[in-house]
């Protein structure tokens, strides 16, 4: 394996601790070992207790770590390298510790298909893909299907950058192959049922994700037992495809809200405190509907977004508050300024 084609790059290699140690990158987490691509291959290495309290979240598919040989045939894992993006969620059960899904990612597909196929879903999407710090892109697949497919693309591409396929048909899938360029990592989300695994083993030229039903049964079987969730895609970059990258979910929204940015702006600027912009006459937000500066499905949006936020944990409950701190900035110059003007 060349270290170039999994993704390493200068950042890591400045960070990478003295000594004699390699560079590795997680394939897989498992309780006290991860699987990693090294330079020599594909290895099975253990994990200090106290590498795990190095990285926020714990150690993720698409780390990169710096690992040691020890006196048996294992290597341990030493170091988790700093990240370059990450992905958070917040840990089942009572502890709201967040928990990592997956590192270093650039580029997540967000994967529709024409059945499940809408718009507030994708910008959803795309808040929490922003959030986790990478570039987001949308795959249309099922193009095979009987659809107005132009009227969707035309939906999906203001948005972000599309690309149709058919994993049936194999239309689109060289456009895909060439937005996975060697070194880059990409990641997909999406709901269940939409195309992924048929595209993901397309992609890879061999059956490595199990499609339709046949998955359910197969949960606890073999399939799980060999599992791998870092894949060279061949003559090009890397695929990320966990449980957790196609489950995102929106509530990292908080941590970067530039998808609503026109919504916030003038919901700033609204003149009534504790409003909802619901409806109440004289609402900034209510305005900027009627007069057509902003479209009422993405204020509906937005304001769902800001609900879910209502009913959050404590972990998301520190995140909402140095949210809420930034707005706090933003509203006193908005108010400064109306005093100048008013000073005037
Ligand atoms: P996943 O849950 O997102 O991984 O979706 P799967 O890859 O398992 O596919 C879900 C269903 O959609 C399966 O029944 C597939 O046969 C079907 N499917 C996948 N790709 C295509 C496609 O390109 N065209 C059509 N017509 N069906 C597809
Ligand atoms: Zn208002």
């Amino acid at each position: 394996m060349n270290l170039d084609e999994l993704g390493w790059t200068e950042h890591f290699a400045h960070a990478m601790p003295e000594g004699a140690l390699e560079p590795a990158r997680v394939a897989s987490v498992y309780s006290a070992r991860v699987d990693v691509w090294a330079e020599r291959g594909p290895l099975q290495v253990s994990l200090r207790s106290r590498v795990l309290r190095e990285v926020e979240g714990g150690i993720a598919v698409g780390d990169w770590v710096a690992i040691a040989k020890t006196e048996g045939e294992d290597s341990v894992v030493e170091h988790v390298l700093p990240r370059r993006t990450a992905f958070l969620r917040q840990a089942a059960g009572e502890r709201s510790e967040p928990q990592a899904i997956a590192a270093n990612i650039d580029r997540v597909f967000i994967v529709t298909s024409p059945e499940e196929f809408n718009v507030r879903r994708l910008e959803r999407y795309l808040v929490a893909i922003r959030a986790g710090g990478a570039e987001a892109e949308i795959i249309l697949t099922k193009a095979d299907l009987d659809v107005d497919l132009e009227a969707l693309t035309r939906e999906a591409n203001a948005l972000a950058p599309t690309t149709i396929t058919s994993a049936r048909t194999g239309v689109g899938l060289d456009d895909l192959r060439a937005r996975i360029p060697k070194g880059v990592t990409v990641a997909l989300a999406g709901s269940s049922g939409v195309g992924k695994s048929a595209l993901v083993n397309r992609l890879l030229g061999r059956d490595v994700q199990l499609e339709g039903a046949v998955r359910e049964h197969d949960k606890r079987g073999r399939h799980t037992t060999t599992r791998r969730e870092l894949f060279v895609v061949p003559g090009g970059g890397l695929l990320v495809d966990t449980p957790g990258m196609r489950e995102l979910k929106p509530w990292q929204a908080r941590e970067d809200e530039s998808t609503f940015d026109d919504v916030i702006a003038i919901a700033n600027d609204c003149r009534y405190r504790d409003c909802q912009h619901a409806g109440e006459p004289g609402c900034a937000v209510v305005l900027a509907i009627e007069n057509g500066t902003l479209d009422a499905g993405r204020v509906e949006s937005w304001r769902k977004l800001e609900m879910e936020r209502m009913e959050r944990t404590p972990l998301q409950e520190a995140h909402a508050a140095s949210e809420a701190k930034r707005r706090g900035r933003i509203m006193s110059s908005a108010l400064r300024k109306r005093l100048r003007e008013k000073g005037r």
